[in-house]
């Protein structure tokens, strides 16, 4: 087995905020997305990627790289504290379909779907099914 982080950043992608249109790319390397930035949508023309939801990926990719800092049995022993009632609180995790999953078995690995547009906000966690893990 390979050595796994805490966090492993998976898919890299922008899709098109327009809910009438359904552009997306969904494989832009993390050092090309900041070409982005004000580029008009190729089929509808809206603007496929702010200033403000580009400084929300890039506080996400810090937040992923201090997690992954962590040691993972003290991060273990984090998560065993959280409430998850208090997270529901939490703008990032207002509305989050699945969340009970965070505390239910904390070694169990989870794909979290993060939103970039206008706020950071987490809006899935999923089981990692093992179908879905990579060759
Ligand atoms: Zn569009």
């Amino acid at each position: 087995m390979k050595d796994k982080k805490n966090i492993e950043f998976k898919e890299n992608g922008l899709v098109c905020d327009n809910t009438e249109c359904d552009w997306e790319n969904p494989n832009i390397p993390d050092g090309e997305l900041e070409q982005w930035i004000d580029v008009e949508c190729p089929k509808c023309g809206d603007n496929i990627l702010t200033k403000q939801d580009y400084l929300n990926y890039k506080l996400m990719m810090v937040i992923v790289d201090e997690i992954n800092d962590i040691d993972p049995n003290t991060l273990a022993e984090m998560a065993s504290k959280i409430d998850p009632k208090a997270l529901k609180d939490h703008p990032l995790f207002e509305d989050v379909e699945g969340l009970e999953l965070l505390v239910e078995d904390p070694n169990k690995p989870l794909k979290m779907t993060i939103n970039t547009h206008g706020t950071l906000k987490v809006d899935k966690i999923t089981p990692v099914v093992e179908t879905d893990e990579e060759e």
